[in-house]
């Protein structure tokens, strides 16, 4: 029996765990008692992961390629599918140049993974039609960081969940979405009962339940109430004015719009009572250390940015940066979203932080990859959903898909699937078979699995653990990386015989130290990192420059921020409602969001029988005075309609959703319905600065299947 000390799959906490193996099979997991997220503990997903690798049901296990367009895909060596890869790329680059073709990758990845996929794309082939699933997740948070402090990447660390006096909850369902953590809160507070939770959530979450103040907002309502707390605090004399004059800038225009905010037209907006608002500015405004944690309820909008930055203005207006246990915490979601960041995995940025449009930043990464600056395009790619818009009308022709499953996870499902039907080439890369987007692929590349390989994740602390495999890979299925790399090799001998290899990497550890050495001298320095440092002083947070041997817990602790003149800038944010309103054909508000044991599609936790427990079965969940008015019984199958499609429900009824709006699960998918899931019916409608789409809402209709 062997213990290898790795960290959890599953969610963007990044939880040590220890994986108990016999060499051949994964036996048993624990957590790593000496993993600083954690300290030991692991949620229920994080206890069955053995579960998940036990089974090698509906694993890929061998390439796989259809011989003609409408064949079904036969096994294949691996030469044969990286040799058709590589030779179908490259012809349509000849032919389209290098904007026809685009990869789709993941925050599942590991990134030593993402650093290859990024080098083929932007230094091999010259497009950076290169985005990833975190676009549906986080590009929000990453836009507001950078547009208020100067770079991205939160300011804080786990140890603030401890420290804080007052914890704001934005769109959060943590005790869900990132249990340990939230663990980890409960603790803290149970030793110190004077600390004050706010909940702001239109559901009455687990989370909420919890909470000394829920603030049930009608949806997508956050900037009135941001502005609302703001224009409080302004006028209550709770603001920081030293802070503001020495460390920011903005605040005059701020000051103006948040005057017609009074709490009394805010609350109104919100739908909620003016002294729950006035409390809240209270508690947050007066507390020594504040600290918000946000996530998918803020982001997933069309206008998440501006939620994002709304929040953020109140930490800079009450000097809540920087100092132990505040800060503006954006919570990622998947346990790889924010080394993706860092290697630049995104059609809107440059590794290291670095900007597209920069010419600087582009010679700067062209120097260390060693091709000619030329090659790197100064034109942004396509982010998620115009990636896939682009694939429908023909403009790209060719799409890699890297351990996503975009036919479920992408909002408007209908058009996703024309498009990957009408691709010319799809390419997916996957560790499992039964994902909705398998079936579109002409070429499957059997990926490891968690427990199988090595390389590094970061978590939302900034705090970069390793990941190691415990056994080897089943049937032929090999690591991201080498895929990448092997695909690389072959498509540059047919694209620039000329120039030398740019993937001449034998392991992981020499990934990341390319990688690691990108960052020197930027915000996010990891030049002191390398697998050997992580073996000695365990897992990091960056920034961690050469020469130290630990990482920086807290950022901008003088007021320093990355901006040009080291000021952090307060943006005016006017309140927009939602992108599609209700009206009478399409009455309710459809909010999404997880179930607290299942994990994206359920390709991995759907494999475990123990999962189901909490949650056995998809439904609709409705407010018992709507059921009610509507003469309709919980277990009946709904129909779920938005003008764009929708799918059959069982209803369950519940005071947890208010009256006006329904919640479905974003998990349940083509291995439990006869659609793609509750995105048949969500809005493909993105925020205008970050990209990121409308996720949490769309107006819909619900009323009695007629089945046949
Ligand atoms: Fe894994 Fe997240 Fe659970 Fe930790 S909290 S065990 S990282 S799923």
């Amino acid at each position: 029996m062997t213990q290898t000390a790795s960290t959890c799959c599953y969610c963007g906490v990044g939880c040590g765990v220890l994986i108990a193996s016999d060499g051949t099979r994964i036996t048993g997991v624990q957590g790593d008692p000496a993993h600083p997220a954690n300290y030991g503990r692991l949620c229920t997903k994080g206890m069955t992961l053995p579960a998940t690798a036990a089974s090698l049901t509906n694993r890929a296990l061998y390439p796989e390629m259809r011989l003609t367009r409408d064949s079904t895909r036969q096994r294949v060596d691996w030469d044969s599918a990286l040799d058709t890869v590589a030779a179908r790329f490259a012809d349509i680059i000849r032919r389209h140049g290098p904007d026809a073709v685009a990869f789709y990758v993941s925050g599942q990845l590991l990134t030593e993974d993402y650093y290859l996929f990024n080098l083929l794309a932007k230094g091999l082939i010259g497009t950076n039609n290169i985005d990833t699933n975190s676009r549906l997740c986080m590009s929000s948070a990453v836009t507001a960081y950078k547009m208020a402090f100067g770079a991205d990447g939160p300011p804080t660390c786990y140890e603030d969940l401890e420290l804080a006096d007052c914890v704001l909850f934005a769109g959060s369902n943590m005790a869900y979405a990132h249990p340990v953590l939230f663990r980890r809160l409960e603790a803290a507070k149970a030793t110190r009962p004077a600390t004050r939770w706010i909940v702001i959530d239109p559901r009455r979450t687990d989370t909420a339940a919890m909470a000394d103040l829920h603030l049930q907002i009608q949806p997508g309502t956050d900037v009135a109430l941001f502005n609302g707390m703001l224009h409080h605090l302004i006028w209550e004399g709770l603001v920081d004015s030293d802070y503001l004059a020495a460390h920011t800038e903005g605040f005059a225009e701020l000051k103006k719009l948040v005057r017609d905010y009074t709490p009394k037209m805010a609350a109104e907006l919100c739908g909620i009572a003016e002294a729950d608002l006035i409390t809240a500015a209270e508690w947050f405004g007066r507390s020594p250390a504040s600290l918000s944690l946000y996530c998918m309820g803020l982001n997933q909008s069309a206008h998440g940015t501006d939620k994002n930055l709304a929040l953020i203005n109140l930490h800079l207006a009450t000097g809540q940066v920087g100092k132990p246990g505040a800060g503006p915490f954006s919570l990622t979601g998947q346990p790889n979203a924010m080394g993706g960041r860092e290697v630049g995995g995104m059609a809107t940025m440059l590794a290291a932080h670095r900007d597209i449009s920069n010419d600087q930043h582009r010679a700067e990464v062209a120097a260390h990859w060693g091709v000619p600056a030329e090659r790197l395009s100064p034109r942004p790619g396509l982010p998620a959903v115009a990636m896939f818009d682009a694939l429908r009308e023909g403009k790209i022709k060719a799409i890699w898909i890297a351990c996503t499953n975009p036919a479920h996870s992408m909002p408007d499902l209908g058009p996703v699937r024309e498009a990957l039907q009408h691709a010319e080439f799809v390419v997916l890369q996957e560790a499992y078979t039964n994902t909705d987007t398998a079936a579109f692929a002409d070429v499957l590349l059997p990926a490891a699995s968690w427990g199988e390989k090595n390389g590094t994740v970061t978590n939302s602390e900034r705090r970069i653990s390793r990941v190691r495999a415990a056994i080897a890979a089943p049937g032929e299925a090999r690591p991201d990386w080498w895929i990448a790399a092997e695909a690389g090799r072959r498509m540059e001998a047919l694209l620039h015989p000329e120039q030398p290899s740019l993937f001449g990497f034998d392991d992981a550890a020499r990934i990341f130290d390319a990688h690691s050495q990108l960052t020197v001298g930027r915000d996010l320095d990891i030049g002191g990192i390398d697998y050997a440092l992580l073996e000695r002083n365990g897992p990091q947070q960056w920034p961690l420059p050469a020469g130290m041997q630990v990482g920086l817990a807290r950022r901008y602790v003088d007021g320093m921020f990355a901006t040009i003149n080291g000021r952090a800038r307060l943006h005016v944010t006017p309140y927009k409602p939602v992108a599609e309103p209700t009206n009478a054909r399409y009455p309710f508000h459809l909010l999404t969001g997880r179930l607290r044991d299942q994990w994206h599609g359920m390709s991995r936790s759907g494999r475990v029988p123990q999962l189901f427990a909490h949650t056995p079965e998809p439904g609709i969940t409705m407010h018992p005075t709507d059921a009610e008015r509507r003469g309709l019984r919980a277990g009946e199958l709904m129909r779920v309609s938005s003008k764009r499609g929708g799918l059959v429900l069982p209803l369950a009824i519940s005071d947890s959703v208010p009256s006006g709006s329904v919640f479905a699960a974003m998990h349940w998918n083509g291995q439990f319905l006869n659609s793609g899931g509750i995105n048949e019916a969500s809005l493909g409608k993105v925020d205008g600065k970050s990209f990121q789409p409308e996720l949490k809402h769309a107006a819909v209709r619900v009323e009695r299947a007629e089945l046949p």
